[in-house]
């Protein structure tokens, strides 16, 4: 703690590359569902780290796991295996389709990790020329190269020279349309099976059940981008295990190391082979401090309590914010699958989702948005019933003065 100075949020123009734009605010701990800032002012979360902190903060089965694995053994690199990767990697087969994982630090690690297999798989089995990758509109899969052209926004890929080839989208929830792109020459569909950053749109049954189909008419590998749903944000451990389709490739991150940093591939042992010895790697990837912190993680989350209350709680969710909105009718809709929703803004308050988050941290409630139109909540999957009903008086203060 020597060389601890005072810092404010000016600091941040001043030595940080401009490519985020936070918040007035600095906080300094949490606790369960409550954040506390530099001031000692009192936050609810219901933002939840974009769906990373799934069991709020500071969480003690993870602080522990944390403290044991930080005194025992921190890093080796690849060139040994260590055994919280071991035991984490055999929970996640043991608990999904998967026969094999691959980890890595980030979500966008993790779909770079499953085209690029995806690609090798294609070009060893089926040929050179089976390159093209399917994605969609509005898509999200991170923000390395490859995952932002792969993405369904221009602005997140645009402005950086050449990119990546044989990319194509369609539109979500447009069977016609995958059909109008698909051949014998598609490498991969990668698909949200609940888009998140594109603005909380589920998939209808018909859709993603016709996607898992063509694809198997054209030997293409179906990749599920979980990054947003997985680790039982939807009341599923995986949203693939609600809608009653399997992915061959499946990218998990985010509340996978409830707020330590981690990612993973998950996969079959028939596609696993194409990534042997050399083909792709992470310095950092099974880290052990990540590993440990996932296993508590897991071992948290994949019980029959916390996933049942997910639906529970999101019920209180959508409860409160139609309450909310039969006072004040700001909502169109109100939509998503368990703790992963979007209260749409109608035509009246087009373009106010910031400024409602604005309001929103200045009446002690964190949210988040998905574009300009949509107010985003992905909270804690354990947040206490009474946090709900509280932050939901703090976020119907805020509305009540956008509304005004
Ligand atoms: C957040 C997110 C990513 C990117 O994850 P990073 O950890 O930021 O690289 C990829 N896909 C989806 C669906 C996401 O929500």
């Amino acid at each position: 703690m020597s060389n601890h100075f005072p810092v404010n949020r000016d600091l941040f123009n001043e030595v940080m590359v401009p490519n985020y734009a936070p918040s007035a605010i600095i906080p300094v701990r949490g606790k369960g569902s409550r954040v506390w800032d530099q001031q000692d002012r009192e936050y609810i979360d219901f933002a939840g780290g974009i769906a990373v902190n799934c069991l709020g903060h500071c969480h003690p089965a993870l602080v522990s796991a944390l403290k044991e694995q930080g005194d025992q053994l921190w890093h080796l690199s690849n060139v040994w295996a260590n055994e919280p990767a071991l035991r984490l990697a055999k929970k996640l087969v043991d608990n999904t389709f998967a026969e094999k994982v691959y980890f890595c630090n980030s979500g966008a690690e993790s779909n770079e990790a499953a085209l690029k297999l995806a690609r090798r798989w294609a070009q060893e089995v089926h040929g050179t020329d089976k390159t093209q990758i399917i994605s969609f509109e509005k898509a999200f899969h991170g923000r390395t190269f490859f995952t932002v052209t792969v993405g369904g926004q221009a602005a997140y890929s645009a402005g950086f020279g050449p990119k990546p080839g044989d990319v194509v989208h369609a539109q979500y929830n447009n069977l016609e349309s995958v059909k109008a792109l698909i051949s014998d020459k598609t490498c991969a569909i990668i698909i949200e099976p609940i888009q998140g950053e594109g603005g909380i749109i589920s998939p209808t049954d018909e859709f993603i059940k016709g996607v898992r189909q063509l694809c198997d008419q054209h030997n293409a590998l179906l990749i599920f981008d979980e990054v947003q749903t997985g680790i039982g944000r939807t009341g599923d451990l995986y949203a693939y295990m609600g809608l009653g389709v399997t992915p061959d490739i499946l990218a998990t991150a985010k509340a996978l190391g409830g707020g330590f940093p981690i990612g993973a591939m998950l996969t079959t042992t028939e596609i696993a082979q194409y990534l042997k010895v050399g083909t792709h790697g992470s310095t950092y990837g099974g880290n052990p401090l990540a590993c440990a912190v996932g296993e508590a993680v897991f071992d948290t989350v994949n019980t029959p309590e916390v996933l049942n209350g997910v639906k529970a709680k999101g019920k209180l969710f959508t409860d409160a914010l139609n309450a909310i909105n039969e006072k004040y009718n700001v909502f169109s809709e109100i939509r998503g699958k368990g703790l992963l929703i979007g209260a749409v803004l109608n035509e009246t308050y087009q373009g106010r989702a910031k400024d409602i988050l604005v309001a929103a941290t200045a009446e002690g409630v964190m949210t988040l948005i998905a574009g300009p139109n949509i107010i985003r909540f992905a909270p804690s999957l354990i947040i206490p019933d009474a946090d709900i009903t509280q932050g939901m008086l703090r976020l119907e203060k805020a509305i009540a003065k956008i509304a005004k």
